[in-house]
């Protein structure tokens, strides 16, 4: 009868909530493991100047190389989960650095960094190798972040050196258009949800259009993430974002593969 089913309905619970936690403790050991042997390869994306069709720097993005496939916000959650994240996002960073010994000069290497570490200091020794105007750091913010200041000042030493700074996925909602005049960043990087459509969807076009005013106001450079389409690509020629990234213009690859393709337009622009 009734005490039947609420031990049921309880037991259910019960084991749902051990399978979680023995899930979670298994992703832990897992990305500890990764960290721990280095299981991770890295993919580079050009990004584009959009009127000249000149490559102006490559994305460094990370591979974890554990299957089933995850993406690498997945690894970076349960990293932050296990406490480790800034340690692996150090490891990651220093493998992505690589890619400047092979790179031609004239371009900039394009490295994404969490407001953890870029507050956690060890920045500065890290990027010390590199020459500074070669380096720009992608800040992302999945969690959020209240103290900007705290992290505007963390960036003031790393920008007095010469490296440039971007916010990442702006217009995506993370990062509110207050976050992004406090940072003053040198690029903003449009979200690929404002990318996707701009050509069909006069809503989108009237916000990249805005977002380039705001731009040209605060002498940042605007850079389109995710154009798939070459409908997207001339729309946002038109409204007059002068750099991009994405599939049409060519995917995140091995390294060795996307200094072929910068080496010539790609075929999409022919
Ligand atoms: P993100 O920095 O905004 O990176 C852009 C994402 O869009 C990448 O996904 C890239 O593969 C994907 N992408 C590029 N062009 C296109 C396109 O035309 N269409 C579509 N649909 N997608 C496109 P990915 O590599 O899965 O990375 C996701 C996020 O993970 C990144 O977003 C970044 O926040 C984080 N991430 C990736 N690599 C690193 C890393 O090495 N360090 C840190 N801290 N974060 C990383
Ligand atoms: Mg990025
Ligand atoms: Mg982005
Ligand atoms: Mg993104």
């Amino acid at each position: 009868g009734f005490i039947r089913i609420f031990a049921d309905v309880i037991g259910h619970q019960v084991a749902d909530n051990a399978r979680e936690e023995w899930e979670r403790s298994e992703r832990t050991d897992q990305v500890r493991q990764a960290l721990e042997d280095r299981a991770f390869s890295c993919v580079y994306q050009p990004i584009w100047d959009l009127r000249t069709f000149k490559p102006v720097g490559l994305e460094a993005l990370v591979r974890f190389l554990p299957s089933p496939y995850r993406p690498p916000n997945e690894w970076f959650a349960d990293a932050e989960a296990a406490g480790i994240s800034v340690d692996l996002e150090v490891e990651v960073l220093r493998r992505e650095m690589n890619a400047l010994e092979v790179m031609p000069q004239d371009l900039y290497l394009s490295l994404n960094a969490s407001p953890a570490l870029v507050l956690s200091g060890r920045l500065a020794e890290l990027l010390a190798p590199a020459q500074p105007e070669r380096i720009l750091l992608e800040i992302t913010e999945h969690a959020i972040i209240d103290n900007y200041d705290e992290l505007a000042d963390a960036l003031a030493p790393l920008r007095k050196s010469g490296i440039r700074v971007a916010i990442d996925d702006a217009g995506a909602g993370y990062s509110t258009l207050q976050h992004i005049l406090r940072l003053a960043p040198d690029r903003i990087k449009l979200d690929m949800s404002l990318t996707r459509s701009v050509d069909t969807d006069p809503a989108r076009r009237a916000l990249v259009s805005a977002m380039v005013l705001f731009a040209r106001e605060t002498q940042a450079i605007l850079i389109a993430e995710g154009i798939e389409t070459r409908g997207e690509f001339e729309t946002l020629v038109e409204l007059g974002v002068g750099k991009g990234q994405g599939y049409f213009l060519g995917r995140p690859d091995r390294l060795v593969r996307t200094m072929q393709v910068i080496k010539s337009p790609p075929g999409a622009l022919a």
